[in-house]
């Protein structure tokens, strides 16, 4: 495909119109990097990893509640690990049997064997808007082609809004939606559309703070949590995966007040621990699935697994056997070194891997996981980045954002469905997939 310069600016000037956009560090607003042309998908690919995704939320909905299950997989991270172990504190004060309302986001990259599960999200999913906008631009750019119509719907965003509106609703809840936000986000466009929708098509009052302003004015009355005199009906992260996200205690003792009241926390701290790497790791050992879901469930959801280690695990890779971590130095393409860490920008690959593994080894080995590195065919793209027409040769990661209410804890579902997806494109000398760290763009997936 060859692009025009009027195409380009056909493109660009729809992604300003449509809030594809970001702040830059001087506070101007410029587009968020995306694709020029849609990703060819197998729809096998598509389909497997849209129908994963509501077995996932099931999966680790039940894993959250169950208590034993978390303190004896997480044991060894917790103590390994200050972050974790400050979620572990975070949960000792939870008010129990709280309803579950999940925003999530299944991560899958293709690979000659379907699609392999890069991670489950469980907190702060974003970009649905950016995304569900691409297509929409797609759709735009692409009116004339027979094929148009093979782009592969993507209404993420109106699904986050339905499901925090319809969890309100649902649940009889009054007060706001409080979106936590971290000091200095970038991304305030896409959380914007989500309050506007919120508040105009489901008539459901919203409000922001950080968690520090929450934790210093935050009250707690009768059970129930009040900012700045709202109630606060559902606490809905888009900040706090993160060590950085907590500036002082002020943050801690809003982990704290949400978790003791009778706020929907999106997620809960028990949420977040059982979103941890270590517990995907411990969800991919051989039956450990079989303790949550059915059989036939288990073994679909376990072909989207690759291969896990902890650094002294004993592993076979490649007809050697031997400790994990000197397999992974020696046959450092194979794997990615992980720290417990949520939004990109913090795993190892390659020389940096082996530099750093005897360093984790002796130090912090249980702060880490190993994983198998997911392989895929490269295609070709084309990205526009700052106005930029760039073509590149790529590799990419489809993630369904799914949507669950449970509204006892123990019982059923009451909703639990996919809708919408992110599809992250980057260039394939990029190891990490972050949108807004200008590491991967923003892609619409076409289906034959
Ligand atoms: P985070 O919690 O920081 O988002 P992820 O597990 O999603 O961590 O990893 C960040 C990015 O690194 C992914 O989006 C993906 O691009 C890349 N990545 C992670 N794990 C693998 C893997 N096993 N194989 C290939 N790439 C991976
Ligand atoms: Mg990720």
């Amino acid at each position: 495909m060859t692009v025009t310069t009027e195409f380009a600016r056909e493109a660009a000037e729809f992604a300003l119109a449509h809030g594809i956009v970001r702040y830059t560090k001087e506070g101007a607003v410029t587009h968020l990097p995306f694709s020029l042309t849609p990703w060819q998908a197998e729809k096998e690919f598509v389909d497997k990893t849209r129908r994963l995704t509501p077995l996932f939320n099931e999966l680790y909905h039940r894993v959250a509640q169950d208590d034993a299950y978390l303190e004896s997989t997480l044991k060894e991270a917790v103590a390994a690990d200050e972050f974790l172990g400050r979620l572990a504190e975070a949960k000792t004060h939870e008010l129990a049997g709280k309803p579950c309302l999940y925003l999530n986001r299944n991560d899958c990259m293709p690979s000659s064997t379907g699609p392999k599960q890069v991670e489950m999200n469980l907190m702060a999913s974003a970009l649905g808007e950016g995304s569900a906008a691409v297509y929409e631009m797609h759709n735009f750019l692409f009116r004339n082609e027979a094929w148009v119509g093979d782009l592969v719907e993507n209404k993420a965003g109106e699904g986050l809004a339905w499901a925090l509106a319809e969890g309100y609703k649902q649940l009889n809840l009054d007060g706001v939606v409080l979106f936590l936000v971290p000091f200095g986000e970038v991304n305030v466009f896409d959380q914007r559309i989500l309050q506007v929708r919120l508040q105009r098509t489901f008539g459901v009052p919203t409000a922001k703070a950080t968690l520090e302003e929450l934790g210093d004015e935050g009250e707690v009355r009768n059970g129930k949590l009040y900012f700045r005199g709202q109630k606060v009906a559902i606490a809905y992260f888009r900040t706090g995966y993160a060590p950085p996200h907590y500036r002082t205690e002020s943050a801690w003792v809003a982990r704290q007040k949400i978790e003791a009241t009778e706020t929907i926390s999106v997620p809960s701290a028990r949420t977040q621990l059982a979103n941890t790497k270590m517990m995907q790791l411990h969800l991919a050992l051989p039956g450990e699935m079989q303790r949550f879901m059915s059989a036939e469930e288990a073994a679909f959801l376990d072909s989207g697994n690759v291969k896990f280690a902890r650094l002294h695990d004993q592993l076979t890779w490649k007809g050697q056997t031997g400790t994990a971590w000197e397999l992974a130095r020696e046959m450092h393409d194979d794997w990615v070194l992980k720290p417990h860490r949520e939004g990109g920008g913090n795993n190892f690959f390659g020389d940096e891997l082996v530099e750093l593994l005897p360093k984790v080894v002796a130090e912090s080995a249980d702060a880490y996981i190993l994983m198998e590195k997911i392989r895929q065919p490269s295609f070709s793209s084309i990205r526009l980045v700052d106005h930029k027409v760039i073509p590149c040769e790529c590799f990419t990661e489809m993630g369904f954002f799914g949507l669950a209410l449970y509204p006892e804890a123990s019982g059923q579902a009451a909703f639990n469905k996919e809708q919408g997806y992110l599809l992250r494109t980057k260039d394939e000398s990029m190891n990490e997939g972050l949108v807004l760290g200008g590491y991967s763009f923003l892609d619409v997936a076409r289906t034959s």
